[in-house]
């Protein structure tokens, strides 16, 4: 059974669709990422599984149930966002039991299950301690403490990792994703990060304008994207798109080689030197294309190459709707419904 599902909900704003005829499934235990640009929906998507938002029409199902006119209490879902707002007088311990003290949970029954969140997020040692007196990354573990110690078999994130640094960012998805599994928490995670969602989702929802783009795993979506939206937006850098004999082609710049032979004639034009590789932008018939190499490119800007990929990697997608090409349209729908 899914834990979360969407039957065609659409939500609109005056005459503009923020979710349009969206229809989606989480299963229970899994971790499901909604991805996309800014603008596209998945806030508000997210708030209509909440119960925050009602939908103009289409159901929200959670655990077999239609909750679709329920409220937000009443759905028992956890939710961590991104602007996690801590109470600075109280302590840590204080802030993650808040939601139970309100709940009119016994005191016994808090401390003991305050005692395995703090273990769980790491902050069995902070406990006592201010929320000034905490680094970003500690803080933003009391948020999630405070979620996870609902017990709710239902957790949402928005962008809960947005306003920590990039190192704090790493460290912390993957303790997420560790939580959500040791738990068995079905979560439902929005992030406009690619890398995010590669990492950490069993499966992907991507988004563009209201509606959804692509569903699938992270590898179906590097390996087989289904329009040049999602080659693009998923990949990083992301994937070239060329036109070659009057088609639109695409190779991701980690499946291009520098050959001495053959291969087709293209000039260097930049060189970014990242340290494990470096990503090489060139001019091929007059189109820029980046290549990645491992290591440190000994090329420079004005060097005359010759670049070359497999057939196998080569992706080929329609000039006109962006749709893949090749692939039997049937076979995509198959994996977008899973
Ligand atoms: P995302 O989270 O992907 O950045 P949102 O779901 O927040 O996107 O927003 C989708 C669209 O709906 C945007 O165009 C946004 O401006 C609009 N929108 C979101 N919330 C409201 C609101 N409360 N009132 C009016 N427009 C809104
Ligand atoms: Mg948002």
């Amino acid at each position: 059974m899914s834990a979360i599902k969407l039957d065609r909900v659409v939500k609109s704003w005056g005459s503009a669709r923020a979710v349009d005829e969206v229809t989606l499934e989480a299963e229970e235990g899994s971790l499901l990422v909604l991805l996309g640009p800014s603008g596209c929906g998945k806030s508000t998507t997210l708030r209509l599984i909440a119960g925050l938002e009602q939908p103009d029409s289409g159901t929200v199902m959670i655990n077999g149930a239609d909750v679709t006119h329920l409220t937000p209490a009443q759905r028992r879902i956890a939710m961590v966002f991104q602007s996690y707002a801590l109470f600075p007088h109280l302590s840590v311990a204080e802030n993650i039991i808040f939601g139970l003290r309100v709940r009119g949970v016994s005191r016994a029954e808090r401390d003991a299950r305050l005692k395995r969140v703090a273990d769980i997020v790491g902050l069995a040692q902070l406990l006592d301690r201010k929320p000034s007196q905490l680094s970003g990354g500690q803080r933003q573990r009391v948020a999630l403490g405070r979620s996870i110690i609902a017990e709710a078999r239902v957790c949402l994130m928005d962008e809960p990792l947005s306003n920590l640094d990039a190192k704090l960012r790493h460290e912390m998805r993957t303790e997420i994703r560790a939580l959500q599994q040791r738990l068995g928490m079905t979560m439902v995670y929005v992030t406009h990060d690619q890398t995010e969602a590669m990492t950490m989702a069993d499966r992907v929802v991507l988004m563009r304008d209201g509606r959804i783009e692509q569903i699938g795993t992270p590898e179906e979506l590097y390996g087989r994207p289904a329009t040049a939206f999602t080659a693009r937006f998923v990949g990083t850098p992301p994937m070239n798109l060329i036109t070659r004999g009057g088609k639109l082609i695409g190779i991701r710049p980690e499946h291009i080689r520098m050959v001495s032979q053959d291969g087709h004639p293209a000039r260097v034009t930049s060189v970014e030197h990242l340290g494990a590789d470096s990503i090489v932008l060139c001019e091929l018939d007059g189109q820029p294309i980046l290549v990645r190499q491992d290591g440190f490119s000994k090329t420079s800007p004005g060097d005359g190459i010759r670049l070359a990929w497999k057939a196998g990697d080569e992706h080929q997608f329609s000039q006109t709707t962006g749709d893949r090409l090749v692939a039997a349209m049937s076979e995509i729908k198959a994996v977008a419904t899973g």
